[in-house]
């Protein structure tokens, strides 16, 4: 039986292998379907500690990876289908895997991140990175001084257009209907903010560029149609976490973010414990991912006494 396995090759799950190679957990990695996590996505990283000039997403996730490797991580290049927790052989958990292995552990480090929701349209698929992005605050500084468009009406569409708002030219934000579905304070900070023009009811029906984004066409409630000149289109529809292998198997909150107790990563299934964007609402960010991989590993420590 393996003393840890962890889920996912993330910051949180890179981190959590260095943490737990170097305390002689001799963990396994794996993969996941997108190996390195969101952070591959992204362009340039300039808000890494340790990288004054920034640093590319999928440069910065190869040397975690690389780290890890060197601590005595092993990575598994492929991802888990199914999970029982306390089923094994003297109740370890055993996971399967899509390439039709298994492996059992005692411990389980759960860090599968969670995913951005997109519209769905051709061109935004084919303009991503090129413009297209769903994390202001990754690629949002690339587009100072210049005009953006957002999508969304949540609290990430508010938080991300108002951190757009601080260094862009001006800020459009597309919301499908004509009330914001996010908090009443960051609905108001939006309203009051003058970079920011609301395009309510209305819906963006292509994104328009051949190199790199040009701008958004949207269609209003009446019918008629707009462009909107811009460098740059952010998806701020949501995250979904990527923990559907763990529905009805651990505790979750509506969203299905995994619950964690006591100000620790511990679950609700002894020796489970999760790190990241999974278990994490709020902050999101590749440095309190890495921070919480690490954590993780120190209470599994703690929870191995
Ligand atoms: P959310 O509340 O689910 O909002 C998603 C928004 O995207 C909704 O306005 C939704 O429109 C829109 N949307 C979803 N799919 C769409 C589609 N296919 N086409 C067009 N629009 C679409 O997600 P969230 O904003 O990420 O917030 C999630 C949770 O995190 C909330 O509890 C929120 O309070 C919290 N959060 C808090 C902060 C903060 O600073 N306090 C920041 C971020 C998130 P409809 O409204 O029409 O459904």
């Amino acid at each position: 039986m393996e003393k840890l396995l962890i889920l996912g090759s993330g910051p949180a799950g890179l981190t959590a292998g260095i943490y737990a190679a170097r305390s002689d957990l001799k963990p396994k990695i794996a993969d996941g379907p997108l190996p390195g996590g969101l952070l591959v996505q992204t362009g340039s990283v300039e808000n890494f500690p340790g990288f004054p000039d920034g640093v590319d997403g999928f440069e910065l996730t190869d040397r975690m990876r690389c780290q890890a490797e060197r601590a005595g991580a092993v990575i598994l290049n492929t991802q888990a289908v199914d999970v029982c927790f306390s089923c094994g052989g003297t109740a370890g958990h055993r996971v399967n895997f899509a390439d039709g292995s298994s492996l059992e552990c005692r411990n389980l480090i759960i860090a599968t991140g969670s995913s951005p929701r997109w519209l769905g349209l051709a061109s935004e698929r084919r303009l991503r990175n090129k413009g297209v992005s769903a994390c202001a605050r990754c690629d949002g500084p690339l587009f100072r001084g210049m005009t953006v468009c957002v999508a969304g009406g949540g609290d990430t569409a508010m938080d991300e257009a108002l951190f757009l708002a601080g260094f862009t030219d001006r800020v459009h934000l597309v919301h499908r209907r004509d009330q914001f579905r996010a908090s009443q304070i960051m609905a108001d900070r939006v309203r009051s903010e003058p970079k920011i023009v609301l395009h309510l009811s209305c819906t963006v029906e292509e994104i328009l560029g051949t190199e790199r984004v040009e701008g958004v066409r949207i269609r209003r409630a009446d019918g008629s149609s707009e462009t909107i000149p811009c460098a740059a289109f952010f998806s701020a529809l949501g995250y979904d976490p990527n923990t559907g292998l763990f529905r009805d198997r651990l505790e979750m909150d509506p969203s299905g973010y995994i619950r964690t107790f006591d100000g620790t990563s511990r679950t609700s299934v002894p020796h489970v414990y999760a790190a990241g964007d999974c278990a994490d609402p709020v902050y999101r960010q590749a440095v309190t991912a890495a921070a919480s991989g690490c954590r993780a590993v120190l209470d599994c420590l703690n929870g191995a006494k």
